[in-house]
């Protein structure tokens, strides 16, 4: 049991001021953006957790490697630097830059999936699915069922039900699979590792029908600190070494660099698998630009290269890691609900739990993200049934079991006094919660809705 306090593994060498408000100013804001957290003001957020994407500080170490920036237009010396690390630290040969995450999912999608076979994921994730259904995929769930419990307190809800798997193979044969999409620290299920005996366990699994694993790497390093704390074998694994085998179970992977690899833009495809990486290469001059550029600037690539070498530092990681840790422990002490255990980048507040006398029609969750940032300036996501979107087949809204309020904490930004400031809020409107009304939808886009859908209160 650890007694002492451990501290950040780095210090504060530039500030940002962030601009307080009144109750008044921020119930007008929230209604001109229509009960839409993603429609408000940057400027007019104090506490901004709407997401970890793209919202890391970077390092000095990073910053000094931006005016090292090769803009060239091909063969810039940034790309060799980011195709070094991608090797090094994740251990793919080939790597394909792109601008960011739906970029590398978007070609990855088009160029695996043919029309009407399977993409068998560990619960969905928005982009990821998108994708793969417009490339005529057909999503299929195979977390286990533990993941759509927000109560259960499983230390692994990222892992795969290797029965589903089996099931879907039994009844649709294994050419009905185009590869198993497999996701670290599931977002949609609260930031949940899978642990490392899972994915092998998948993984040989899928070698005897020659299915290749495909990860979503974006929040792999978070998954691999997981693995080190909680996974018997690997306590004493640094978690640069138990990224390697993570990814050694898999044929490639996408990923949104502006998460684990601590920068504000850039993505990219990895992979030992030729023909895909020629392909790819064909496909990115299309939609991104040349393949040693993807639509990222020189300076881009040279900041993710170095964000990949800093994700794999233990102390960092850990920090990271602890500090949702610090606010989630905050809330469950004072009784709010909240996912279990608590995930690697976000606490989720079951909205079900914490708004009991709200129907799912009347969209608990973006109605509590939008309380909060009355009450406190407080900017969090909705991740429940407007994040689900509706059955493309029947046009009903998918009702998700879990109706959730991501409170996202961006890396190296914001200190534990912040933490505090978030879970007071919280708290407090849990004692009032009878106060908060459902909404209504008034504007409802065909996709991705939650980006930018309006609403109003009943
Ligand atoms: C953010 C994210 C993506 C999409 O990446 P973008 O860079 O936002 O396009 C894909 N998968 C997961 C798990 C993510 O968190």
């Amino acid at each position: 049991m650890q007694t002492r306090t451990i501290a950040e593994p780095y210090k504060i060498k530039m500030v940002e001021p962030i601009k307080t408000t009144t109750r008044d100013y921020r119930a007008q804001k929230i209604r001109e953006a229509g009960y839409n957290t993603f429609l408000l003001k940057s400027e007019d957020v104090y506490i901004d957790l709407l997401t970890d994407s793209g919202t890391s500080a970077m390092s000095d170490w990073q910053w000094s490697g931006m005016l090292l920036g090769d803009e060239a237009y091909a063969g810039a010396r940034n790309f060799y630097n980011l195709e070094r690390a991608v090797q090094e630290i994740y251990g793919f040969k080939y790597v394909v830059p792109t601008h960011q995450g739906r970029a590398a999912e978007h070609i990855t999608s088009q160029l695996r999936i043919t029309r009407g076979q399977y993409v068998p994921m560990n619960m969905y994730f928005t982009t990821t699915r998108e994708h793969a259904e417009r490339a005529g995929g057909i999503f299929y769930d195979c977390i286990i069922d533990e993941a759509h419990d927000a109560a259960n307190p499983h230390p692994f809800k990222g892992n795969v039900d290797i029965a589903k798997l089996q099931k879907l193979v039994d009844e649709k044969g294994a050419d009905a699979i185009a590869y198993l999409s497999i996701a670290p620290c599931v977002n949609m299920a609260g930031g949940q590792p899978f642990s490392m005996a899972n994915l092998r366990a998948v993984a040989a699994w899928a070698n005897q029908y020659n299915l290749p694993i495909i990860f979503d790497a974006t929040r792999a390093i978070e998954n691999c600190y997981f693995i080190q704390q909680r996974e018997p074998g690997y306590a004493h694994k640094p978690v640069r070494e138990i990224l390697r085998e993570m990814m050694s179970y898999g044929e490639g992977m996408t990923i949104s660099s502006k998460k684990d690899n601590l920068v504000n833009i850039g993505g990219f495809i990895a992979t030992n698998n030729e023909q895909f990486f020629t392909q790819a290469k064909e496909m990115v001059v299309i939609f991104e630009g040349l393949h040693t550029y993807g639509g990222l600037a020189g300076r881009d690539m040279e900041a993710i290269a170095r964000g990949i070498y800093e994700m794999v530092d233990d102390a960092y990681i850990a920090s990271r890691v602890r500090q949702v840790e610090y606010l989630g422990n905050r809330l469950l002490d004072a009784g709010v609900p909240i996912v279990v255990p608590i995930g690697g980048h976000a606490v989720f507040l079951d909205a079900k739990r914490f708004l009991p006398h709200l129907p799912q029609e009347h969209f608990p969750a973006q109605a509590l993200a939008a309380a909060l940032y009355v009450d406190s300036g407080v900017r969090a996501m909705e991740r429940g049934i407007v994040s689900a979107g509706r059955d493309h087949a029947t046009g009903q809204n998918r009702k998700p079991k879990l109706e959730l309020v991501r409170l996202t904490i961006p890396r190296r930004v914001y200190t534990n006094l912040h933490m505090d400031v978030v879970a007071e809020s919280c708290i407090a409107l849990y004692e009032e919660r009878e106060k908060i009304k459902g909404l209504r939808m008034t504007y409802e886009p065909t996709s991705l809705r939650f980006f930018q859908a309006r609403f109003e209160e009943l």
